[in-house]
């Protein structure tokens, strides 16, 4: 690898950019947070669990115990930066994408793919209780490689 290389796949602008998103989130843009952010948005849009995250971490030397990751996705997802998609009440995923769609889910790969809203119509719902109503709808319709259990 050549030095050019280096400076091609390196972004040293977003970090400032990600404060900005942090501090206007209403967080405080500690070094960990801002560490982790860089993780989870420095990419295309992407689901993430939280041991993923972690494993993440280790590679990138950004040194954060698993209850802190636990936290930071949590209080992002308090703040609007991401959206929680529980798959069961032991996994959950964070998705980097907090625009209105489904997900289905790949068992065999504990692996989410997006379905976009408008691929999924509902024909009746019910109306929400007395004095609420609906947030939104998450659909998940779990999948597995055909063929491969009966
Ligand atoms: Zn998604």
């Amino acid at each position: 690898m050549t030095d050019r290389s280096q400076t091609v796949r390196s972004h040293p602008s977003r970090k400032p950019c990600l404060t900005a998103v942090l501090r206007m989130a209403g967080l405080r843009p500690t070094r960990q947070r801002v560490a982790l952010a860089e993780l989870l948005f420095g990419g295309p849009h992407r689901h993430v669990s939280a041991e993923q995250l972690h494993g993440e971490a280790g590679e990138a030397r950004v040194n954060v115990s698993l209850a802190t990751i636990y936290n930071t996705l949590h209080q992002f997802h308090e703040a609007g930066l991401l959206r929680e998609v529980a798959v069961d009440a032991a996994r959950s995923y964070f998705d980097t994408d907090t625009s209105d769609h489904h997900h289905f889910y790949v068992e065999d790969e504990q692996r989410m793919i997006d379905i976009p809203a408008t691929a999924v119509e509902f024909a009746k719902l019910p109306t929400a209780p007395t004095g609420m109503e609906v947030s939104h709808v998450d659909v998940v319709i779990r999948v597995r490689r055909a063929g491969t259990r009966a």
